[in-house]
């Protein structure tokens, strides 16, 4: 056994080596980014971009589970360009509990107690005794939030207000300049305080019209007080207030009133957040106020769009491209494709079929005679997944393009 010394020395080295293998202080387990948003592809409609809104959410200051900037993050994420942070102008949970929170510690300081605007608390003279929650400051707190990451979205200026003891309904006001000074004791006086802003107000999460036609709603309506309905609140739709935007025009929209996380009510059901669709030149507030005081809104609900029909029609055109591509030797059936270049799908009938046209995918479909005019059918559907007035599907025809 010559080698022995040799060979105990070549294991010296070998274990040497290992022993100085530099072990890194940490280890990245996942090499993707997660800075992922995700982007909802929309065509322009009539020569307008489509804005991808969410008007509607609260934060941790009023009865929400997530901060400014929580709320800013989260919408980017979800593929909104545009965020209104509306937080309750009745009550703030969040500031209660921070009271709470701090109380023991701050037991000779104040502020210590916390009354909010409009609460049975609330002396009938309406002044607050307690302490009021800055509004002003939790916009900017999103709107900071929006620059520090970049995102470019709007960042729109809300709130929402109730009194629930006269259960005359919520709703949000936006793109008001000073939110602290717009509150009053009488809920339509401090609708004029908006509107004296420039601001816009719409009727949140309905329900049944019977509800509102006391004669203090009638009274808001005529004096102009009120622009628009939230139409579609989280995974709800409200389709006689559809026929009342109609008839009334007021503008429709679509929000997630969130409170929660939003994606777990969403994205574990496979559909995008609710949101409306603005059909605006740029996404500024004056071009996006001025498509909503002109009703240029359709809005999406878990799948669903809903809107007046003419905006359902341009929409759903603007996505499809149509092709002729053959048709039979007779000349009694033509068969066209059908390319969805947006995000959405849709479930499109004719008769008793449904073809479901999801996202990016072609369908080729084959058009007979019509029974009863004995003509060539036109490329014409039924939207089984868009709602008008009604609470019809509107019956589509789609324009062939033109090569
Ligand atoms: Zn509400
Ligand atoms: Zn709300």
């Amino acid at each position: 056994m010559k080698h022995l010394p040799l060979i105990l020395a070549a294991i010296g080295l070998l274990s040497t080596a290992t022993a100085q293998k530099k072990i890194p202080s940490s280890y990245r387990t996942c090499i993707e980014s997660s800075d992922r948003r995700t982007e909802i592809i929309t065509p322009q409609v009539m020569g307008y971009n489509c804005y991808k809104a969410d008007l509607h959410v609260h934060t941790s200051y009023s009865d929400g589970c997530v901060n400014p900037s929580g709320r800013v993050i989260e919408a980017w994420y979800d593929g909104m360009d545009i965020l209104a942070i509306t937080d309750h102008y009745e009550s703030h949970g969040g500031v209660k509990r921070f009271f709470k929170v701090v109380a023991p510690y701050n037991k000779n300081k104040k502020p210590t107690r916390y009354i909010a605007p409009g609460s049975s608390k609330m002396p009938e003279n309406g002044i607050d005794p307690g302490l009021k929650v800055d509004f002003n400051a939790i916009h900017k707190e999103a709107a900071a939030s929006n620059i520090r990451h970049n995102y470019g979205m709007l960042i729109i200026k809300g709130c929402e207000m109730a009194r629930n003891k006269e259960k005359l309904g919520h709703y949000n006001a936006i793109f008001v300049k000073d939110l602290n000074s717009v509150y009053a004791f009488e809920l339509k006086e401090a609708f004029k305080k908006v509107k004296e802003q420039g601001g816009l107000i719409f009727h949140n999460h309905p329900g049944d019209v019977s509800r509102y036609e006391t004669e203090w709603h009638k009274d808001v309506h005529n004096s102009g007080l009120i622009d628009g309905v939230e139409v579609a609140n989280g995974l709800r739709y409200y389709p006689q207030m559809v026929n009342r935007c109609v008839e009334r025009k007021y503008f429709m929209v679509g929000n997630t009133d969130a409170h929660g996380f939003v994606a777990h009510r969403y994205t574990v059901n496979g559909c995008f957040r609710t949101h409306t669709i603005i059909f605006a030149k740029e996404c500024t507030e004056e071009k996006v106020k001025e498509a909503l005081l002109e009703r240029r809104t359709i809005v999406y609900s878990g799948g669903d769009l809903i809107g007046e029909e003419e905006w359902l029609s341009e929409f759903l055109n603007a996505s499809i491209e149509c092709q002729l591509v053959s048709e039979s030797s007779k000349g009694d059936n033509r068969t066209y494709t059908f390319t969805n270049m947006s995000s959405y799908p849709y479930h499109l009938r004719v008769g008793r079929t449904v073809h479901v046209l999801e996202s990016f995918k072609t369908l080729a479909i084959p058009f007979g005679k019509d029974k009863k005019t004995g003509k060539l059918m036109k490329p014409t559907f039924c939207a089984d997944n868009m709602w008008a007035a009604n609470h019809t599907h509107p019956t589509i025809e789609i324009k062939i393009d033109k090569k």
